[in-house]
């Protein structure tokens, strides 16, 4: 979608302990990752490393020293994986690539194994009694400054180099200790391509795509938040390519291609030509696609299909207008809780609902309370101590969504009385996450009823009916008792993300284990197909929410397995419609049982290139 010719090489962070080589003598370099965000993008590569922690010196009482040597050690062990999975995942890149980021990797993981930085922080933290923050940065520096004084051995540039390996390794840590976001993106010049080992999704959702040409980093899958964070924003997007925040240098020039998964450093002149026919082929296609906006969604039998958008910011507010989707399906209320210190109240998040529910001008919005867990880190809970500081060793198993509201009820409560009172300026309905019982439902339940009671008295302008109460069916054991979560909830939403990613064991934003991540696999057809069979027979409205609903060539499956609404990035509206456009309903439930009828994913798969015929 973003086209930007190389201007001026961005100020990023140099890579430690690798001299820099004028620009032509470098070759050309091929990556492959997995593309989460359609287009091109040819830039100037921005930082591949994280700019210093902004980190205050502080004191510690004695009777906290234990619980801050704790936090210390949390924090190298979970530097240790992130170097240790960066180490495992060298095997793909080419030898020479190898020869030249191995040994970094081993030294770094040597610095926090049994050595003195390890040793020296901790005794700093009992003794002089200082944070960890703290206590790193001290040690470190110390290290540092005994490099830089040892005699210069033949190899003056190896002491300087040594040094900066050191402060490298202090600011991983701090960065962990201190959960900070990735890095500031206030720097971030136009026309770059942002270039990072890994992104939060809290961080992504601090990119100015206006500003940005394309993102590419060496972690992540194809639907984890920070993905959907991405598609959301319109930027061109490549996660998991393997070596590359190793590989790449600031200034260097970068192809990202969200379309295909390839990142090319330093692209040869007919790459970078080639690059830009991309560019414009994919911009016309965009303009043919907003041509749609205004046809209606309805199938070649006449069967209407609801297409709605999924909304991760409020910034996208424009392009789910241009999409002519018909309405908010999954409003991700996360984004309210990220990237701040302290917790939204009722006032602000109320505003910012009635905002989006006034921009929709009466199509309907459907608001999911906060899904907090996974991978999403929210300081703010932190903050306020309704979270631990340190997460759980199992994240996506622990107290994910509905849990942490079931058990906060006030950070519920504030929630839905600021819904409750947007829904007053439009349709809206409630949406509740990673719900597994029917116990889970009716509890929420009964809060909603009391909150809304409580409204009432308060004499606040609310909607004559309560809005519908749907819930998410993102877990096996949901869309396996979907028969009974029936009667109990107003509407399905399904899931097919987490769905997938529990039904199968396999984590959504992990590159290492993306080759498994199937959301065509039979067990999670079969789920998708049981929850929906359950709403149809009960009823109850029923869509599909997750990253699937986006893939027009899922749309005919879906369809004739009886789904009549999606959600989904707003820039897949289009081409679903499109897809529906030119389907069969009959067509579609043929070619649904004969997928249903396999249990094979490679059977399946074929069919599915096959398409409905
Ligand atoms: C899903 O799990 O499919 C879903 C839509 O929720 P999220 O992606 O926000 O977890
Ligand atoms: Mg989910």
């Amino acid at each position: 979608m973003n086209r930007t010719e190389p201007a001026q090489a961005p100020q990023g962070h140099a890579t430690p302990g690798r001299a820099s080589t004028p620009r032509a003598a470098r070759p050309e370099r091929r990556l492959i990752g997995i593309p989460v965000s359609a287009g091109v993008a040819i830039g100037p590569i921005f930082g591949s490393a994280e700019p210093p922690t902004q980190v205050t010196r502080t004191k510690i009482h004695a009777a906290d020293a234990q619980a801050e040597i704790s936090k210390f050690e949390a924090a190298i062990l979970q530097s240790r994986k992130q170097l240790q999975k960066l180490r495992a995942r060298l095997g793909i890149l080419p030898e020479d690539s190898q020869a030249e980021i191995a040994p970094l990797l081993d030294a770094y993981l040597a610095m926090i194994g049994p050595s003195r930085l390890v040793r020296g922080s901790r005794r700093r933290i009992a003794e002089t009694l200082v944070s960890a923050e703290t206590a790193v940065i001290d040690e470190c520096e110390a290290i540092a400054e005994a490099i830089m004084a040892m005699p210069a051995d033949g190899d003056p540039s190896g002491r300087k180099r040594r040094a900066e390996e050191v402060r490298e390794i202090s600011r991983r840590l701090l960065r962990n200790l201190t959960r900070t976001p990735f890095r500031s993106f206030a720097g971030l010049p136009a026309g770059a391509v942002l270039v990072a080992e890994s992104l939060r999704p809290a961080d992504a959702a601090l990119l100015n795509p206006g500003q940005l040409a394309g993102v590419a980093t060496d972690e992540g899958g194809s639907d984890g938040h920070t993905a959907i964070m991405l598609r959301a924003i319109g930027v061109p997007a490549v996660l998991g390519a393997a070596g590359l925040a190793q590989a790449a240098k600031p200034g260097d020039i970068v192809v990202v291609d969200g379309s295909t998964g390839e990142v090319v450093v330093n692209p040869s002149t007919a790459t970078l030509a080639a690059a830009r026919r991309a560019v414009t082929a994919f911009a016309r296609e965009v303009q043919r696609l907003g041509r749609l906006r205004r046809l209606p969604s309805v199938s070649q039998d006449g069967v209407r299909v609801e297409l709605q958008a999924n909304l991760e910011i409020p910034a996208e507010l424009p392009l789910i207008a241009q999409s002519g989707a018909a309405g908010i399906g999954l409003l991700r209320s996360e984004f309210l809780f990220m990237n701040r210190e302290t917790l939204p109240d009722e006032d602000a998040q109320f505003e910012t609902y009635r905002g989006v529910v006034e921009a929709m001008e009466g199509d309907p919005v459907t608001i999911r309370v906060l899904d907090w867990g996974g991978e999403k880190d929210i300081e703010a809970l932190q903050g306020e101590g309704l979270v631990p500081e340190v997460a759980d060793q199992n994240p996506a198993l622990g107290l994910r969504g509905i849990r942490l509201l079931l058990r906060e009820t006030e950070l519920f409560e504030t929630q839905l009385a600021a819904i409750l009172r947007a829904a007053a300026f439009g349709p809206v309905r409630v949406l509740l996450p990673m719900v597994t019982t029917v116990g889970e439902v009716r509890a929420a339940r009964d809060l909603y009823d009391r909150v809304l009671r409580r409204l009432r008295r308060r004499g606040e302008w609310l909607p004559e009916r309560a809005p519908p109460m749907g819930i998410m069916i993102e877990t096996p054991g949901a869309a396996l008792s979907a028969d009974a979560l029936a009667a109990e909830a107003d509407f399905f939403a399904i899931g097919t993300n987490d769905l997938s990613m529990y039904t199968l064991a396999v984590d959504r934003g992990e590159s290492d284990v993306a080759h498994l991540y199937d959301p065509l696999h039979p067990a999670v057809l079969r789920l998708v197909q049981f929850a929906a069979q359950a709403a149809i027979g009960s009823g109850l409205p029923v869509s599909i929410c997750g990253e699937m609903a986006a893939n027009p060539k899922l749309t005919p499956l879906l369809v004739g397995l009886g789904i009549r609404s999606f959600s989904m990035n707003a820039a897949g509206v289009p081409r679903v419609k499109q897809a529906i456009r030119a389907l069969d309903v009959g067509g579609c439930e043929a070619f649904a049982a004969a997928v249903m009828h396999e249990s094979d994913p490679a059977r399946i798969q074929a069919l599915m290139e096959a398409g409905p015929g």
